[in-house]
């Protein structure tokens, strides 16, 4: 079995990811350091403490999340949950790899990109005008879909319920799209002239927005539009480096 030191997979993440280009919320990166060598990376979601057990029964050497840890505002003690969770990787020596925003934003494997490769979406542009790197896109569809129509295909692409806030025409012709938490974004694709945005989460201001913005509204889990991403990235991890890499879901309704 291949093996590959932490610091190759975190110096050719960073350049593939173009880590440096982003301003983001939390680092991205190494979060917490442990083996020197990787055999077994854990892809996830999120770096829960089940995800942590998870990968420790796994006998991996290194987990690789889309939501880590250290954001922004959060109270820096290690002490409680946070402290459980970080305890367990230190005592079994498991690097926390974590990537936000470049792993949305990633032409190929992005959160972003995943979402649309599924729903067949041809990007057509940035969801914010000018952003660069774009986080979130829109696409102009070959086919205009009824807005009930495209509630089912988001529900059976994703396999999650997905909420549909009707607010905007009969036929749905542009759309706009940000996986996670990305609901205040609506009026970005309002500006853009879609007829329908879709998100991960959902706020109770978003419904009013979207029915007075006229547009359509559907929150499709932000947990199930970001499985994707990581996904994606692990794959590619395997066929550059030829590591073992094992995506596992811990569900979540959200
Ligand atoms: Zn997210």
């Amino acid at each position: 079995m291949s093996r590959i030191t932490r610091q190759q997979l975190q110096q050719w993440c960073h350049r593939e990811l173009s880590v440096s280009q982003f301003k983001d919320y939390a680092p991205n990166g190494l979060q917490v350091e442990g083996k020197a060598d990787i055999g077994l990376l854990v892809t996830g979601v999120t770096a829960c403490e089940a995800l942590i057990d998870a990968a420790i029964d796994a006998g991996a050497d290194g987990i690789l999340v889309h939501h880590g840890y250290f954001w922004k505002g959060e109270a820096p003690e290690l002490t409680g949950m946070k402290g459980r969770r970080i305890r367990k990787l230190m005592q079994h020596e498991l690097n926390l790899f974590a990537y936000h925003l470049p792993l949305d934003a990633h032409g190929e494997w992005g959160n972003n990109r995943a979402l649309a490769d599924r729903m067949n979406w041809r990007v057509s542009g940035p969801l914010i005008a000018g952003q660069q790197p774009a986080i979130g896109n829109i696409a102009d569809l070959e086919q205009p879909i009824e807005a009930h129509a495209l509630q089912l295909q988001l529900t059976e692409q994703l396999n999650h319920p997905v909420q549909w806030i009707a607010g905007g025409p009969t036929h749905i012709r542009r759309i706009g799209w940000c996986t996670g938490a990305a609901q205040d974004y609506l009026e970005h694709a309002v500006a853009q002239g879609c007829d329908a945005f879709v998100s991960g989460e959902i706020s109770e201001r978003t419904v009013h927005e979207a029915r007075e913005m006229g547009i359509h509204y559907f929150a499709a889990g932000h947990h199930a539009t970001e499985k994707g991403g990581v996904q994606r990235l692990g794959q590619a991890i395997a066929a550059e480096f030829g590591i073992q890499v094992e995506f596992i879901d811990i569900p979540n309704p959200v």
